[in-house]
């Protein structure tokens, strides 16, 4: 691959100083520029550092090889499929990664398993050019450089941060094609950003939505779980919802109106600080769902309703290999809402008031009736009840060890 010569903006010419880079990770950089390797900071942590945020982790890359780095760093170890990357484990269980600058390997290079590209694709050395243009958007692919405190810019991402413009290193027709993930990816950024997305995304994605289909379970799920925890679901899925992504990214998941305004009370809490957990994401991804199938009407039982539940979140829960921990948290957590929405004096009642779920499930269905104002006094009567229910002693505790709604149904 032929290699552009990057813009280099010195010290004077930027804002990253490195009283704003982790500590350790510094320690990392140095050692491997003391060695005559090279050392960046690369992907998020530089464009977050430009922007004037908070950087989530510092990756480095280097030139240094993973068996290089691990004789370099005695609290090193290999990790990864043909251990390509390596983690320098510090105080507190805290890792740092150093990856190997790597690049896209050529067509006759890949090998025969479709199935193997990603992980080969990943694994390919090269050079710090090379490792830029592999990555997805222009603003990802900065680095800074720590022998000259500089920043290196292979691909425009300096003005595009400036611009506050999102755009795909390459084609994104291809781009997007080799990995369906960076479709989601790229509104992901926009909306965390603030970014505009350039009009050649939009149409790559009109032209390659149903391909998210085909990306890895494990990863979709993951950049899912990135949403909630960035508190951007709400506007991020409404978009996905618009661009005719949602079925191929959520199969179930059919995004109504109401549903997308759960989840923007979801992201707020979250932008409180209470941590998301998959299993509560879940629950607000189908309860409206759920409780339109479901009508709290006195004749749906429990049973009836558990039978929903699975009906409606074991699907997503295999698909995505979810554990049935997980899984039995969310379905408690919709049951919960059914519940609630069905008003008091029901079978069973003291047992639910005390189950360990029941008051994040009221936390659920509070937010809902942000959405649905009408359920707002039996959030107060629930509210109530919750707190004045006796506390539950030992010996009752024990007895249903494993509780479920099923066992009070
Ligand atoms: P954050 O960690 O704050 O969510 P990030 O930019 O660090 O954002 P990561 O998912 O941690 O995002 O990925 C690290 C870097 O790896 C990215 O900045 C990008 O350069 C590259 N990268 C990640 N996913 C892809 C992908 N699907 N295709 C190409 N490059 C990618
Ligand atoms: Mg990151």
């Amino acid at each position: 691959m032929s290699e552009n010569k990057p813009t280099i903006l010195p010290r004077n010419q930027h804002c990253i100083s490195r009283k704003q880079i982790d500590t350790d990770s510094l320690k990392v950089l140095y050692r491997l520029h003391r060695h005559g390797y090279k050392a960046y900071l690369v992907g998020g942590s530089v464009r977050d550092l430009l922007l004037g945020r908070q950087p989530k982790d510092f990756d480095i890359g280097t030139d240094a090889t993973p068996n290089q780095v691990r004789k370099l760093f005695r609290n090193c170890f290999l990790v990864g499929r043909r251990f390509r990357l390596a983690h320098i484990r510090f105080a507190g269980n805290k890792l740092i990664e150093v990856a190997t600058f790597r690049r896209q390997p050529e067509e006759e290079e890949l090998p025969d398993d479709p199935e193997d590209h990603f992980h080969f694709v990943q694994n390919v050395f090269g050079s710090p050019g090379e490792d830029a243009a592999r990555r997805d958007f222009t603003i990802n692919a900065l680095f800074y450089n720590i022998a000259d405190f500089s920043v290196i810019d292979y691909l425009g991402g300096i003005k595009d941060l400036h611009e506050k413009r999102l755009r795909v290193i390459g084609n994104p027709q291809i781009r997007f094609v080799e990995d369906p993930v960076r479709m989601l990816r790229a509104i992901e950024f926009s909306a965390r950003l603030d970014f505009t997305i350039e009009a050649d995304i939009y149409t790559a994605i009109e032209k390659h939505k149903e391909l998210l289909e085909t990306a890895a379970p494990a990863r979709v799920r993951e950049e899912i779980m990135e949403l909630f925890r960035h508190k951007i679901a709400g506007p991020v899925l409404k978009l996905c919802r618009e661009l005719g992504m949602l079925p191929h990214l959520l199969a179930g998941y059919p995004g109504t109106d109401e549903s997308i305004a759960l989840l923007a009370t979801i992201d707020q809490r979250t932008a409180t600080g209470i941590p998301i957990e998959e299993s509560f994401a879940i629950a607000a991804l189908y309860l409206r769902l759920f409780m339109d199938s479901c009508p709290p009407l006195p004749k749906t039982t429990i049973t009836e309703a558990l039978h929903l539940a699975n009906e409606i979140i074991v699907p997503h829960c295999r698909y995505f290999s979810i554990s049935s921990g997980i899984r039995h948290q969310a379905r408690e957590l919709l049951i919960g809402c059914f519940r609630f929405a069905r008003g008091r004096g029901f079978r069973a009642e003291k047992r639910f008031l005390q189950h360990p779920l029941t008051p994040k499930s009221l936390e659920l269905f509070t937010l809902w009736s942000q959405v649905r104002p009408d359920l707002t006094p039996l959030v107060k009567n629930w509210s109530t009840a919750i707190k004045t229910s006796p506390a539950e002693s030992i010996s009752s505790r024990r007895r249903r060890k494993n509780y479920s709604h099923k066992t009070c149904a």
